[in-house]
């Protein structure tokens, strides 16, 4: 019951009903019971989430748990796997949830009905975290391109004929270290 109306807010905010939607809500919630905390927004950077996908599944966790790409506890690191690893920062708890492999069987419907209700162990596998907790967002400087006068993050500047200049302004030199001294 509570389940039905989780799935709700999740269509609500991601606009459509999917398998990959679905996988997401559940690994939320199987994350929540993982950590033994509420299913509750994260109203600063307590929980974080590495999601190994950018699909379906990431807005309903965004939705549910409020990791979000915006606060910097949603982080993308794309190795194209239907994994999310959650850390809780106040316990220090961790989890990696990753989807078990379906074999097609089931219609897109049915996949969808399997992955919200199914049993949470045929639906995913709970494994150690890989990647360590990545640092807290950090709040940067900026500067200003030298050639389209816009304002940047400090980090993300290069430096172009004695001029600092943001990266469409920047012409790449590819290749050059790696030839040898003539
Ligand atoms: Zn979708
Ligand atoms: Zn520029």
């Amino acid at each position: 019951m509570r389940m039905n109306e989780t799935w709700q807010r999740c269509q609500e905010f991601h606009g459509h009903s999917c398998p990959g939607l679905a996988t997401g809500c559940r690994a939320a919630e199987a994350a929540c019971d993982h950590l033994g905390i509420e299913m509750e927004k994260s109203k600063d950077e307590e929980l974080v989430c590495i999601a190994e996908t950018d699909a379906c599944g990431v807005d309903a966790i965004q939705c549910l748990l409020s990791c979000t790409l915006g606060k910097g506890n949603m982080i993308l690191r794309l190795t194209g796997k239907h994994a999310f690893s959650f850390h809780d920062r106040r316990t220090g708890k961790s989890v990696r949830i990753v989807s078990k492999h379906h074999d097609g069987s089931l219609s897109r419907e049915e996949l969808t009905d399997f992955i919200l209700n199914g049993p949470v162990n045929e639906v995913f596998e709970f494994k150690e975290t890989t990647a360590g907790i990545p640092e807290k967002a950090r709040i940067f400087r900026s500067g200003i391109c030298a050639c389209c006068h816009e304002s940047v993050r400090e980090d993300l500047l290069r430096i172009q004929d004695g001029n600092t200049v943001c990266l469409d302004c920047f012409k790449p030199y590819p290749g050059r270290w790696n030839r040898k001294a003539d």
